[in-house]
């Protein structure tokens, strides 16, 4: 079990979405709670402007600084289906470097723990479902996303490679499509929540119809931030092992992307013209993945219902529409 007395906590990419919900967490559950801030815990949230990870040497200065005992790396490239598509090589790149000097620094450190981040986006295109821990490497990836996918596998590889060479405490955490507050709500590069939540708002606003890319069939499973953030707290002190952990509401909660669409329409009160646009790519039709040994490990977990959280998600974008990533 992670000693996490007197921890300092260092949360690379802490201006994400996923960093911002963690410490959202953090700083509103109760003090000692199995969710909220330990009396002898310090939280780090990290940013690019602090350290630009593909460097070196300014990892090696962040890790300088705040002499961090527990890392949890979130900090990557990261967007929806279409930026994927077309920058390939770039997500390839900048991922590998970001995830070698962290990993690599964090040896040389003699860092306690790493919990580093993979996604469901990274597993085989042709694969048994549902997705479990076991199948990341059964095969090639979706080639919508391949370098973001091989560069994310990498961390597996190379979570192995540290505890079997110098015995390090390094593990990954694989999510499935993620939203909330914070999120980057950029049309062009977000991911499929933000981005129909933002062209919804826009429709609105300037009376416009409002058209879904894509056929609208689509599944996917969604983990509300704040309760990923909940997950990733319960990794960090209670999981100690090498092998990912697939942090997800269960395989039997998938939603299609039209019961997102609708679900923004009601959240957004839209009541203009609504189409799907089936020109559009559809990505991967359905990879449903299990959350069978997260619940196992963890003894259950309530998760927020979908339509609470999108509500939750859709009033923070209209409350901070200025300061929000568009
Ligand atoms: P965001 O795009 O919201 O945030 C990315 C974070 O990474 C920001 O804090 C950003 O800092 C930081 N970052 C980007 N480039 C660099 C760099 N060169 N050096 C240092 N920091 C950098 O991402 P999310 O919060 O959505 O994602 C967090 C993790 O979760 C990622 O590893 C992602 O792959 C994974 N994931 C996300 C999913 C999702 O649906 N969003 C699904 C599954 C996994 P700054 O703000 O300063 O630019």
């Amino acid at each position: 079990m992670a000693d996490t007395s007197a921890a300092v906590v260092l949360v690379t990419g802490g201006s994400g979405l996923v960093g911002k919900g963690i410490e959202h967490i953090i700083n509103t559950e109760p003090v000692g709670s199995r969710f909220g801030k330990r009396p002898n815990e310090t939280w780090i949230f990290a940013t690019s402007s602090e350290a630009d990870l593909r460097d070196p040497d300014q990892t090696r200065k962040l890790f300088g600084k705040y002499k961090p005992t527990h890392v949890i790396h979130l900090a990557a490239m990261v967007g929806g289906l279409f930026k994927n598509m077309k920058y390939k090589l770039t997500f390839l790149r900048d991922n590998v470097l970001m995830n070698d000097n962290v990993l690599h620094t964090a040896c040389e450190r003699q860092t306690q723990k790493v919990i580093s981040c993979l996604s469901t986006c990274v597993f085989p295109d042709k694969v048994e479902y549902p997705l479990d821990e076991t199948k990341i490497h059964l095969g090639p990836p979706h080639s919508s996303n391949f370098g973001y996918a091989h560069a994310k596998r990498l961390v597996d590889v190379q979570n192995h490679a540290y505890k079997e060479e110098f015995g390090c405490n390094f593990t990954s955490a694989i999510p499935t499509n993620v939203f909330g507050p914070h999120d980057n709500f950029d049309l062009e590069g977000a991911h499929v929540i933000p981005a129909l939540i933002h062209k919804c708002y826009l429709a609105k606003k300037n009376n416009t119809p409002f058209i879904v890319a894509g056929t609208g069939k689509p599944l996917r499973q969604f983990i509300y931030s704040y309760d990923l953030a909940k997950l990733f707290i319960w990794q960090l002190r209670e999981y100690d092992d090498v092998e990912p952990v697939i942090l997800s509401v269960g395989e039997d909660e998938e939603v299609s992307i039209k019961d997102v669409a609708d679900a923004i329409v009601k959240a957004v009160d839209f009541k203009g013209e609504y189409a799907f646009d089936t020109t559009r790519a559809d990505g991967q039709f359905r990879k449903p993945a299990s959350n069978k040994k997260l619940l196992e490990l963890m003894g259950g977990f309530e998760f927020t219902p979908f339509d609470q959280a999108l509500k939750a998600s859709v009033k923070w974008f209209l409350d901070n529409y200025n300061d929000a990533r568009t």
